[in-house]
């Protein structure tokens, strides 16, 4: 039954494999385009497209199967009309849109989107949600790589510090930590640094028991000042990445506009996820799913913010706090299940942790003592106190504790993890 069985899924495996080989060589194609507009309305242009001539994703996972994000894009076979590659993810663009200056004016930024660089005509379809949270066509650009006007990579010459190797970047979730506003006199503390967030992830739960299915890279980038820019203390740093305080008026919100600059910067290193690591005592981060996520590096939560934003950025975790000074409005429409694994509106509970509550367990749950290491459904969450709920009392992603992630937000973690390291 065994041998039955890894006949299987050795078959399974190559499959996957003969589809990869079919459609993609193994090297990236790097679409950069621009997203504009507002509230109510939305376009893209493309910008460039840029070879990379490594591909660091899964190439037996080449299909999205986790319907999260806010955003997600389709690429077709033209010829067969057949689905070969999809991501799901969420902007900077779609959390500004919501913010009161996003309902009057219109923003345009840029964004970059990863894939297998195709061997044939494709046609990739950029798609968001719409009010009910059903995906909608927006926009499309076929691209034929033979014909394409397609840019070489503008390869970096930062030093890539392996940190965590475990083996091919095909078959391991691949993390690139990017450093912003170290100088050339900081490069001791920026090692110091890596080795910490390193440490902050794979001594943490789940990642722990995952670091054979992980790989670490240090992109040692050496900007021109030292620190962060802090508008509301009328600091400016001249940093590599133009990461900033104060990001959507919101003063601990930690981001950077300059998303080629990131990507290019990035250009000589394979990576899934990309953290950059900020050369600051503030506190301060950020994160968005498939997008990128910050941390400060030199606070005494340092670690905490680390594994939060990296779990928005990841595992598209979302906030499970419902006190809240991040100035987004409406994020969270109580006739319609968010996407976030980790919160629910009740709409749809059967898609969350339902299975994962004792029979016993009231819905809601009473947020009481006893109840400190039950998983259940507590009101309070996405920045909501009544009709969202967060599945326990507390968590990594609910307040400033380090190492702490409720049994739901480990579920989803590891799901994660998993399909990346197929
Ligand atoms: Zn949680």
């Amino acid at each position: 039954m065994k041998k039955i069985l890894f006949i299987l899924l050795l078959f399974i495996s190559l499959k996957g494999y003969s589809q990869f080989d079919n459609y993609f060589e193994n090297k990236t194609l790097r679409i950069d385009y621009f997203h504009s507009g507002n509230y109510e309305h939305e376009y893209y242009r493309p910008d460039e497209l840029i070879e990379k001539d490594i591909w660091a994703g899964s190439k037996i996972n080449l299909v999205d199967t986790f319907d999260y994000g806010k955003f997600r894009i389709m690429v077709y076979d033209t010829l067969s009309g057949k689905l070969i590659y999809s991501r799901a993810y969420s902007t900077l663009f779609a959390e500004w849109r919501t913010t009161a200056e996003g309902k009057g004016s219109c923003g345009n930024f840029s964004e970059t989107m990863l894939i297998p660089f195709p061997k044939k005509v494709i046609n990739v379809v950029f798609q968001s949600r719409d009010s009910l949270s059903k995906w909608q066509n927006i926009a499309s650009q076929v691209i034929d790589t033979k014909n394409e006007f397609i840019l070489k990579p503008k390869k970096s010459s930062n030093e890539i510090i392996p940190l965590h190797y475990s083996g091919d970047v095909t078959q391991k979730l691949d993390i690139a930590i990017i450093a912003d506003g170290y100088t050339k006199k900081d490069i001791e503390k920026m090692k110091k640094d890596f080795e910490n967030f390193k440490d902050y992830l794979l001594k943490s739960k789940p990642f722990d028991k995952n670091i054979d299915k992980i790989n670490i890279w240090g992109d040692a980038a050496i900007s021109a000042e030292s620190g962060i820019t802090n508008p509301v203390d009328t600091f400016v740093a001249k940093t590599i990445l133009g990461t900033s305080f104060n990001t959507i008026n919101s003063d601990r919100y930690l981001m950077t506009l300059e998303n080629k600059t990131l990507h290019d910067q990035l250009s000589n290193v394979a990576y899934d996820q990309i953290i950059i690591m900020c050369n600051t005592k503030k506190y301060g981060g950020g994160g968005i799913y498939n997008f990128y996520c910050t941390a400060a590096a030199g606070n005494a939560q340092s670690e905490f913010l680390l594994q939060h934003e990296f779990g928005h950025a990841f595992a598209g975790l979302a906030d499970e706090y419902y006190t809240s000074e991040v100035s987004v409005e409406d994020f969270y429409p109580l006739t319609i299940e968010p996407w976030e694994p980790n919160i629910t509106t009740l709409v749809n509970f059967e898609s969350k942790w339902k299975n994962m509550l004792d029979k016993n367990t009231p819905v809601p749950t009473p947020a009481v003592n006893e109840n400190n290491k039950i998983t259940g459904v507590y009101e309070g969450g996405g920045y909501i106190s009544k009709g969202v709920y967060r599945p326990f009392i507390d968590c990594t992603m609910k307040s400033a504790h380090a190492n702490l992630f409720c049994p739901v937000c480990k579920r989803a973690i590891q799901w994660m993890i998993d399909f990346y390291s197929k």
